[in-house]
């Protein structure tokens, strides 16, 4: 295909994968905004097919890799569960560190299938620098990635492993891997002399990749996985420097920008910064937490206290959580939400910014229940309200409505924005126990006097409240 083509094949794929993200952010564009990003990646991987010499050994080797990749893909994505998504994405993201390392690894020892190599066929060294970037990257996004799946899959502890002197040792793998890195550019590059440094740089990146994601806590975790994203959309654009290739380039690039945007908008949202996530050791761990007993009265409520005071209410504010996502209320909500409004009581929805697992976790759920857009708000636009609403009906949040959050500033989560639903004349709090949320720290709001405890599985909460209504 005539080069001018192609670069304007993929410009164009770039195009589609920028009204991608943009339709992606509202839950009224999105499906429309995965549609340009499929078209999109057909180009992309289309026109790149069309660039390799026929060889029916490697249209072979291409076409079972993306049978047994795409089936497996096709599978997984049937199966999850919408509350298993942050471990998927870090599952999926350690595999494109992996990628990155693999793609830099081959180019090293083959660099004139690559055309990197000059004219004495040794490595340029501009690749060599693309290269050890590309390696480096991909394997703390990887060994990273690992780490952040086993914490959030419950198959390590979610607590933060604090190791003595873990900055030291962290900054000085950071120093021997960028002498390692100089080195090797300074180097032949050849496969039997200076380019052996490649392999030790790549096994630092591991470690360090690592050391940088055991410290930090559950609660930051869906944060790590924003930002392991971004890092492989990094170790994607280095890739597409070493095989000039733009559509690679331009899909890392993108990747890059936007997970590092979603990062900052999750820690402004959590009112934690970037650093202080890095560091670690915030948060301790969830399941512990959650279920613990506390001795402290509350006022405990059933469906029909419930649907009797919002009957009469004039307007109800919905505030979900993780809980609804785990439970799958969302349906039973919306039939609770359409009940009321029946009887002519206005129902909003308040959304904060991470209730949830992860960015757009409540909308995308409510979506699914075809809850009206326009019913549903943002934590700037509602907060006010909660003083004029007659209820606060909290499904399955806990994290988000913690006034620690303003008042307690030895709380972990201290600064946090959070739903100021204690306004509310009457607060009710479906969830099963007195337990904690993710970040373990206990909400002071379950003993207070205008708060009603309705424990219960939120899905069958909400459906005896319809069926008392
Ligand atoms: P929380 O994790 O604070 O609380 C969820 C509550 O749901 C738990 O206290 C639990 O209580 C309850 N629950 C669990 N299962 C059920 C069930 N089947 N039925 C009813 N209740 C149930 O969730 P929030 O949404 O309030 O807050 C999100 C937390 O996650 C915050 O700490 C946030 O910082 C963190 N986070 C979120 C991110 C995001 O992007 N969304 C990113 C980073 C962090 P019980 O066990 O008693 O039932």
């Amino acid at each position: 295909m005539n080069a001018n083509l192609v670069a304007l094949l993929y410009l164009v794929s770039g195009v589609l994968f920028i009204l991608a993200l943009r339709g992606l952010s509202n839950p009224e564009t999105a499906r429309r905004g995965n549609q340009y990003g499929m078209i999109g990646m057909a180009i992309a991987i289309g026109v790149t097919l069309t660039l390799l010499s026929f060889n029916p050994m490697i249209i072979g080797l291409i076409a079972g890799g993306a049978l047994i990749g795409g089936g497996a893909g096709v599978v997984i994505a049937r199966r999850i569960p919408m509350t298993a998504m942050p471990q998927l994405v870090a599952a999926f993201h350690s595999l494109v560190g992996l990628a990155a390392v693999l793609v830099a690894a081959a180019a090293f020892l083959s660099p004139e299938a690559f055309g990197i190599a000059d004219a004495a066929g040794q490595i340029k060294a501009i690749s060599r620098v693309e290269m050890a970037l590309g390696a480096a990257i991909g394997a703390i996004t990887f060994s990273g990635s690992v780490i952040a799946f086993a914490k959030l899959n419950g198959n390590m502890s979610g607590a933060p492993i604090l190791l003595p002197f873990r900055h030291v040792i962290n900054i000085a793998i950071a120093l021997a891997m960028t002498g390692l890195t100089v080195a090797f550019v300074l180097s032949d590059g050849a496969a039997s002399g200076g380019g052996h440094l490649l392999w030790y740089i790549t096994a630092l990146a591991f470690l360090i990749g690592f050391l940088l994601i055991i410290p930090i806590g559950g609660a930051d975790m869906p944060v790590v996985v924003s930002m392991l994203n971004s890092y492989s959309g990094w170790a994607a654009a280095a890739l597409g420097f070493t095989l000039e290739n733009t559509a690679l380039l331009i899909t890392g690039a993108l990747v890059g920008s936007s997970g590092a945007i979603l990062s900052y908008i999750m820690c402004k949202g959590m009112n934690r910064s970037f650093i202080s996530v890095i560091l670690g050791g915030f948060g301790g761990d969830t399941a512990a937490a959650s279920g613990e007993t506390e001795t402290r009265p509350v006022k405990q409520g059933s469906a029909d206290d419930a649907a009797f005071i919002m009957k009469n209410a004039g307007r109800v504010i919905i505030v979900p959580g993780y809980g609804m996502a785990v439970a799958q209320a969302q349906h039973a909500l919306k039939e609770l939400a359409d009940v009321l409004k029946e009887e002519g009581v206005d129902v909003a929805y308040a959304i904060h910014p991470v209730a949830g697992r992860m960015p757009g976790h409540m909308n995308v759920l409510l979506a699914e229940a075809n809850v009206p857009y326009d019913e549903v708000f943002e934590l700037e636009d509602i907060n006010s309200e909660f003083s004029n609403a007659d209820v606060a009906f909290v499904i399955g949040a806990n994290d988000v409505t913690n006034p620690a959050a303003e008042d307690d500033p030895s709380s972990p989560i201290y600064g946090m924005p959070v739903l100021k639903v204690w306004n509310a004349k009457t607060v009710f709090f479906i969830k099963r126990s007195l337990g904690s949320g993710y970040a373990g720290v206990e909400n002071p709001l379950f003993f207070r006097d205008n708060t009603m405890m309705l424990l219960g599985d939120a899905k069958k909460m909400a459906e005896e409240i319809v069926k008392a209504l």
